[in-house]
């Protein structure tokens, strides 16, 4: 043990300068015991100190249909699941609750739904372009699979970014727990909405049933490989509505772990101290906040839809309306001794824009 923390140290040591680590060393570092983890999240704030500064992004996030024909196992919202109430907003309610982010201080929404077949890629183009003509927000869409040719016509409407994660590396699991998807093709929907010129978030959940510590790794390595602009990562939170309703969860531990290791090894991308952080334990995005994360994005939709949208269980700030989480949000920032930006947060990677 005393060993493998002299291992754990010169890893940090030589993360602060590059992030090449091989899977064994990911490994080792997931590996380290939870009371000597604070050297790896000491390591992944040096490092986003660097390499993204101070400055935490806000992205307000509008969740604008609950539908959904996929049946993800571990969703909330899969289009089996007959025990929740469904909403789509009107593309009015949609522009309001844009327009009323811009005027709180946000800079950048994210637009995100179930995969709605109402929201076909002509009727989301229109949608993004009508905001994009009322506002100077930043546009991130994150409503599933789409074609090459639809994924086009978003992006020529004016999206600026596209946030689909790949949720496990494991073709395996990935096929156990997307009985309508394919992980090749979900890949590939990454692949695709690089070339078309959208900055590019992925990411996965930690601790999804069947996961094993190799899982994790090459999770974290394949968002390497993608050379991705965001990464998301979140604990898996059961939900009672679903199969896995019995399973473990993931945990924060393991989630901080990952989130700072994503900074070791992504550098300057993006990265959300996620709700789903938030969700498991209270202090759960600060805590993001202070290994690695640079993000937050609290939730825009108006209140009377949020109940609807419950991926996960205990979902935070169901009721605060968002001037509160606004507020609140920027408390829980600056009181880190951080900033919130006044920019729209685009990517960092010089050749993306
Ligand atoms: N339909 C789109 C976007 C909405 S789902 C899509 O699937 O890409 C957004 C994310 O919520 C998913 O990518 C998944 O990682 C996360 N999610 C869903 N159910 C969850 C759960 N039970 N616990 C934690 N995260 C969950
Ligand atoms: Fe639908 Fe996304 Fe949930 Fe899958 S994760 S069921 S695609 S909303």
């Amino acid at each position: 043990m005393e060993n493998n923390m002299k291992k754990v140290y010169a890893i940090c040591e030589k993360a602060l300068h590059s992030g090449n680590l091989s899977k064994e060393e990911i490994i080792l570092l997931l590996q380290c015991p939870e009371e000597q983890s604070d050297i790896i999240f000491q390591t992944a704030d040096a490092v986003r100190k660097k390499e993204v500064g101070d400055q935490v992004h806000l992205r307000g996030l509008i969740e604008f249909s609950n539908y959904c024909k996929k049946n993800c196992e571990y969703c909330g919202i899969r289009g089996k699941n007959k025990s929740i109430d469904r909403y789509r907003l009107s593309q009015e309610e949609i522009l309001q609750t844009a327009i009323r982010a811009e005027s709180l201080g946000y800079r950048s929404v994210v637009m995100q739904s179930g995969e709605d077949p109402f929201f076909t890629a002509e009727i989301l183009a229109d949608m993004i372009s009508t905001i994009k003509s009322h506002t100077d927000l930043a546009i991130t869409l994150s409503a599933g699979e789409f074609s090459y040719d639809e994924y086009k016509i978003i992006k020529e409407a004016g999206a600026d970014r596209y946030l689909l994660r790949f949720e496990t590396s494991s073709e395996e699991l990935y096929q156990k727990l997307h009985p309508d998807s394919d992980f090749h093709q979900r890949i590939k929907c990454l692949h695709i909405l690089e070339e078309l010129g959208y900055q590019v978030g992925s990411g996965f959940m930690v601790g999804l049933p069947g996961e094993t510590p190799e899982i994790l790794a090459d999770n974290l390595l394949l968002l390497q490989k993608l050379d991705l602009d965001m990464a998301g990562i979140g604990p898996f939170l059961p939900n009672s509505d679903t199969n896995l309703a019995g399973a473990q969860g993931g945990t924060l531990i393991n989630s901080l772990k990952a989130v700072a290791i994503a900074r070791l090894l992504l550098r300057n991308a993006h990265i959300p101290a996620t709700t789903a952080m938030g969700s498991l334990d209270p202090k759960g995005r600060e805590k993001a906040l202070q290994a690695g994360a640079n993000v937050v994005m609290p939730n825009v939709t108006p209140e009377e839809f949020r109940e609807m949208y419950q991926l996960y269980p205990n979902k935070i700030c169901l009721r605060d309306d968002p001037a509160h989480c606004r507020k609140c949000i920027t408390g829980k920032i600056q009181g880190l001794g951080r900033t919130v930006s006044t920019e729209h947060g685009h990517s960092l990677k010089i050749d993306r824009i």
